[in-house]
């Protein structure tokens, strides 16, 4: 198949046009989507300090080296969380430090033990030592988003850039919307911000309507280093697989759908103003992170973590393959949401 465009072999076939396009006329789509997105949903002003959320996976990678060569006079700055999950987070904070240097970019590193007194492995293994219901995910998203939050103010940042692709945000609105968690729901979209609260750094996802194909491509292509080996090992038994399986498979069968979904989104979301969680924002009287209680979830679930001792003499890979077994609730094995 040859380029439409100049008619040099081609490197993709995007189904949606369909359109066949060689090296140099998709590194020319993708980026020009992406700075046509960031200018129209107005992402940054001209003033912002930026924070990138860097896992060191190919979408905060290509996110950070677009970012940065979109907003060039802004200042940016990188933060990286370390969840402490051996043989996958340390491997792709590697790959997130060569960008930052490559760029020049001051960062940070936020070590999930440091602030909480224990890894994701030990969360696991105190997870299935004590029968907790929820899932590895469900405390490493809640923790990652607070020390985001936290990073991202104390290094001045006026907005926080995370690697969110169209695929992700799909399933997230899909999940929502099935699990009948409007407010979520409602507080979605390319700009999550709050008007109540200046502690809430806003978020922005300048690749909300990059396909996911097309972010690893382009990130192949562009050469940036990212970590692309074997997902998270906690990964398997993430709800997120049931919506990533049932996007792809209505992506396969009607090319598109994941556009109309966004599309559909952006014009609902001006009817959904006050359904979101703006009205119970407060202040968690722990800790000062934002929260719809008195008592964020993360202080919730740090003071249960820090209560339950941690049997000694486990190495990080049984923990990994103890994970892997109390969450795999007989889903086949995809990748998780590992940002
Ligand atoms: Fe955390 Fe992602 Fe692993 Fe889940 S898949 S435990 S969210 S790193
Ligand atoms: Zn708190």
């Amino acid at each position: 198949m040859n380029c439409e465009r100049c008619g040099k072999e081609s490197i993709i076939r995007l189904t949606y046009g369909p359109h066949s396009l060689c090296q140099e006329h998709f590194e020319y789509h993708f980026e020009h989507r992406v700075r046509g997105f960031t200018r129209t949903h107005r992402l940054f002003d001209d003033t912002d300090t930026i924070a990138v959320a860097v896992s060191g996976g190919k979408d905060s990678v290509v996110a950070l080296n677009l970012v940065r060569k979109i907003m060039p006079r802004n200042t940016i700055v990188g933060i990286s969380i370390d969840e402490g999950i051996d043989g996958y987070r340390n491997l792709a904070i590697t790959e997130a430090v060569k960008n930052y240097e490559q760029l020049g970019i001051e960062y940070k590193i936020v070590k999930l033990k440091e602030e909480i007194g224990s890894t994701m492995q030990e969360i696991v293994q105190k997870t299935h030592e004590n029968k907790w219901k929820e899932n590895s995910c469900t405390f490493c998203g809640v923790f990652r988003r607070k020390y985001l939050n936290a990073a991202a103010r104390e290094m001045g940042a006026d907005k926080l850039v995370t690697g969110h692709n169209l695929d992700d945000e799909t399933q997230s609105l899909c999940m929502n919307f099935f699990n009948d968690r409007m407010e979520k729901f409602a507080r979605m979209g390319p700009k999550v911000e709050t008007r109540k609260l200046k502690e809430w750094v806003p978020r922005v996802k300048p690749l909300y309507n990059s396909p996911e194909e097309e972010v690893e491509l382009f990130a192949q292509v562009k050469g940036y280093p990212h970590y692309s080996d074997a997902c998270c090992p906690f990964s398997h038994g993430a709800d997120r697989n049931i919506y990533r399986r049932m996007m792809d498979e209505m992506e396969m069968k009607k090319p598109g759908t994941r556009f109309s979904i966004i599309r559909s989104y952006l014009k609902m979301k001006p009817l959904l103003e006050g359904i979101g969680e703006e009205g119970n924002l407060q202040l968690c009287h722990r800790c000062g992170d934002l929260s719809s209680q008195s008592t964020c979830q993360a202080c919730v679930y740090e003071e249960r973590i820090r209560a339950a001792p941690t049997a000694p003499g486990m190495t990080p890979l049984q923990i990994n393959a103890m994970g892997k077994k109390d969450t795999m609730k007989g889903l086949p094995i995809l990748n998780g949401n590992g940002r």
